[in-house]
């Protein structure tokens, strides 16, 4: 998702309070910045935040730190949050994934969800796929003892791409569905991101796995 341009944008998202600048200085210390002692969960490639608003309202226990690579689709989060509501527990980070085991320590993060994340169709772009095995090495890093990687997407090959990655990884999916939404067990709690949404009503099946570390 990349949004026209929009004059101010990283103007706004330089003032905001709910914006995390120069994030690799919270490295090891992410949960002073909530002030609390609560597990991180994080999003990575959260577009316009419809996903982790809903989540943080649903579980105020977690800290949420939502991550977007284009401030255009991230202002749209920034305005929610001060036009709606402000929730205490999300902070966003506008960065690339690529580096992102210069923000988080080892093993500091409890959750990863990867959403709809972007086909990079050309095999010569595979590496840039968000579950791709050079992504699954950083998560490794970062995610905690038992942390869990959650990934949901209406892209067949990418699904097919993700499990096969998992598996040069060596990573053992917990749970995996070709149907989402007609899986009453995985459905339970589900909670919808835009794309979501929006190709769920088109008739599409959502794919999901989960994995636990
Ligand atoms: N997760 C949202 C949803 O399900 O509605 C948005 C899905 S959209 C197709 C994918 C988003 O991931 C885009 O907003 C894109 O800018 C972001 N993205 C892609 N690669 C990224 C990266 N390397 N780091 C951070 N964000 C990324």
């Amino acid at each position: 998702m990349r949004l026209r341009n929009i004059s101010g944008s990283r103007e706004i998202i330089g003032e905001s309070e709910f914006v995390i600048r120069e994030p690799e200085k919270q490295k090891g210390s992410w949960r002073s910045v909530f002030g609390n002692d609560r597990p991180i969960h994080i999003e990575i490639g959260m577009g316009k935040g419809r996903f982790i608003m809903d989540m943080a309202k649903a579980y105020p226990d977690i800290n949420y730190i939502g991550i977007e690579k284009y401030s255009s689709v991230l202002l749209r989060a920034i305005q929610k949050m001060e036009q709606k509501e402000a929730l205490p527990n999300i902070r966003f980070v506008r960065m690339d994934a690529e580096t992102i085991t210069e923000v988080f320590r080892e093993k500091e993060v409890e959750r990863i969800y990867l959403n709809f994340s972007d086909p990079w169709p050309k095999d010569r772009h595979a590496k840039r796929r968000l579950p791709s095995k050079e992504f699954l090495a950083r998560y490794d890093k970062i995610l905690a003892k038992e942390g869990h990687l959650e990934f949901k997407t209406d892209n067949k090959d990418l699904f097919l791409f993700a499990l096969e990655e998992l598996e040069n990884a060596g990573w053992r999916a917990e749970k995996v569905t070709y149907d989402l939404h007609r899986d009453e067990e995985m459905m339970r709690g589900n909670i919808m991101t835009e794309y979501e949404d929006k190709f769920s009503s088109l008739g599409n099946p959502i794919y999901k796995y989960i994995i636990v570390r």
